[in-house]
C-alpha cells in the first residue's frame, strides 16, 4: 500500500504514506513474531500464566468498562477486489477502516457507540450501508468470517501494576483509527524486554515509554475530540493526510 485515504461523507481527504506500507493481520504477524522468537531460542508455552514481578506484561487492553455509551470495535475480513491503500470512513459517530492484508483478503474494522449498535440489533452489514461512499466501496466484497466484537474500549494509559513491564495496550490503547497499535506494542514490546534483561526499574521504563509514545497518544486523543466534535469535515481539506499519520507515531 503506498495511499491513505480519509472519507468524510462526499469529502476525501487522500495523500501518499510516507514509505511503503505492508498490511498483516494480527494473527499474522503474532505467527511471525512467534516463529522468530522460537527459531531465536525461546521457549514458547501456550497455555495462560499469572505474572510475577520484573515480568514483561503484555496481556492487552484492560476490561474496566468506562461509564456512558460504551465504544465498541467489529471486524471481519471480507474475499474480492483488494484495494492499495489504507481507507477510513468516518459517519455519523462511528469509522470504519478498510485495507488489504495478507494472501488477498481485506480486512474490515470499526468502531461505533453501544447506543448505535443496539439501533442496528448489532447488525454490521446494516453499519455499512450508513455511509453512502463505504456501501459503494464494500459492495464488490463478499464477507468471508463472522462479524468479531470487541470492547468495550478504554483509550490512553491503562492501569497497571507497578512491579511490571507493561507493554502494548497493556501500557496504553491509542484509537485503532491511527493504526498504530501494533507499532506501539512492538516498539514498548522491545523496550520492555531490553529494560526487563538490563534490570532497569518498572518506574524509569514507565517514565521513558511514557515519554515515547506521549506525543502520539496526546494526538490521538486531540483528533478524537475534534471528530466527536464533528468538525472533522471541515477542517480535513486542509489537513495532509501525512500529517495524521505522522503525528500519532513516536518520533
Ligand atoms: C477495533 C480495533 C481495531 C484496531 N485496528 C488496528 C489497526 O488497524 N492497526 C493497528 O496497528 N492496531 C489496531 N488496533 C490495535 C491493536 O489491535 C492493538 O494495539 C494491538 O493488538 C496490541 O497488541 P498487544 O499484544 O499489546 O495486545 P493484544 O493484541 O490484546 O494481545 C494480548 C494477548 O495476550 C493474551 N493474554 C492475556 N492474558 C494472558 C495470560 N495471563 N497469559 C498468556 N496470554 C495472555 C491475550 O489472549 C492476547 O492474545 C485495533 C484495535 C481494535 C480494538
Amino acid at each position: 500500500m503506498n495511499r491513505m485515504e480519509v472519507h468524510f461523507g462526499k469529502r476525501i481527504c487522500a495523500d501518499r504514506l510516507p514509505e511503503p506500507a505492508i498490511g498483516l493481520s494480527r494473527l499474522r504477524l503474532d505467527h511471525l513474531l512467534r516463529d522468530a522468537a522460537v527459531g531465536g531460542g525461546c521457549l514458547y508455552l501456550p497455555e495462560r500464566t499469572g505474572p510475577s514481578a520484573g515480568c514483561v506484561l503484555a496481556t492487552g487492553r484492560q476490561s474496566a468498562p468506562p461509564s456512558g455509551d460504551r465504544i465498541f470495535g467489529f471486524k471481519a475480513h471480507f474475499s474480492g477486489p483488494a484495494g492499495d491503500a489504507v481507507e477510513l470512513y468516518f459517519g455519523d459517530r462511528f469509522y470504519v477502516g478498510v485495507n488489504p492484508v495478507e494472501a488477498g483478503i481485506t480486512n474490515v474494522c470499526g468502531l461505533a457507540p453501544e447506543s448505535l449498535l443496539r439501533r442496528l440489533n448489532f447488525d454490521y452489514d446494516a453499519l455499512l450501508g450508513l455511509s453512502p461512499a463505504l456501501a459503494d466501496r464494500t459492495r464488490p466484497l463478499t464477507r468471508a468470517m463472522a462479524w468479531l466484537t470487541t470492547g468495550p474500549l478504554v483509550y490512553g494509559r491503562t492501569e497497571q501494576p507497578l512491579d511490571l513491564y507493561a507493554a502494548g495496550d497493556a501500557f496504553s490503547f491509542i484509537d485503532p483509527f491511527t493504526g498504530a497499535g501494533m507499532l506501539n506494542a512492538l516498539e514498548s514490546g522491545r523496550m520492555a524486554g531490553a529494560a526487563a534483561a538490563r534490570q532497569l526499574s518498572p518506574a524509569a521504563y514507565r517514565a521513558a515509554l511514557g515519554k515515547r509514545l506521549g506525543r502520539p497518544l496526546f494526538m490521538a486523543s486531540l483528533f478524537r475530540k475534534v471528530l466527536e466534535a464533528g468538525v472533522g469535515q471541515i477542517l480535513a481539506p486542509w489537513i495532509p493526510g501525512r500529517w495524521l499519520f505522522s503525528l500519532t507515531r513516536p518520533g
